[in-house]
């Protein structure tokens, strides 16, 4: 076998070896995705993606190349959600992190009203958010028309514009 062609061979070899280990990469993301889905907000099983629930809490988001170990102590942090829910929750920290106001109600925090607002499209109830945040179904109904906080999740705010 001459230079150059023992260079394509051993070339080939880690082409092939690169693409088997991305598809077993890929494999054991789906198979995480199907053990801890569907979405853990709205239901859906489409499009689901690795979410680190808490932000901080995140070591890096490289998390199927990992060992095992570090790996499983990884995927502790983490929660299925789907594309949408994934999106809005990332525009939710990302609108959190840029103004950092302290909330303007006495019962919730600015964050948790954008959160109460992007919950709208996701299928949940008035009932069920009302019921989750503890506060009345008339403040639900305010902050999703927009009537209280308006300000929050008007038209202008970074949210929509991220989550467009
Ligand atoms: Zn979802």
């Amino acid at each position: 076998m001459s230079g150059a062609d023992k260079q394509s061979a051993d070339m080939a070899r880690c082409e092939y070896m690169r693409e088997y280990q991305n598809r077993w990469l890929k494999k054991r993301r789906l198979t995480w995705l199907k053990e801890n889905g569907p979405c853990r907000q709205c239901g859906s099983s489409e499009q689901l993606e690795v979410d680190h629930i808490d932000q901080s809490q995140k070591v890096s988001h490289r998390v199927w190349s990992m060992s095992k170990e570090k790996q499983d102590a990884e995927l502790k942090k983490c929660q299925a959600l789907c594309h949408r829910c994934h999106a809005r929750k990332s525009a939710i920290h990302y609108r959190a992190i840029t103004t950092g106001k302290p909330g303007r109600s006495n019962k919730l925090t600015e964050v948790q009203v954008l959160e109460i607002f992007a919950l709208k499209d996701c299928g949940e109830t008035i009932r069920s958010v009302a019921m989750r945040f503890c506060i009345h179904h008339a403040t639900v109904i305010k902050i999703w028309r927009g009537i209280t906080w308006g300000w929050l999740t008007g038209p202008d705010s970074q949210l929509k514009l991220l989550a467009s």
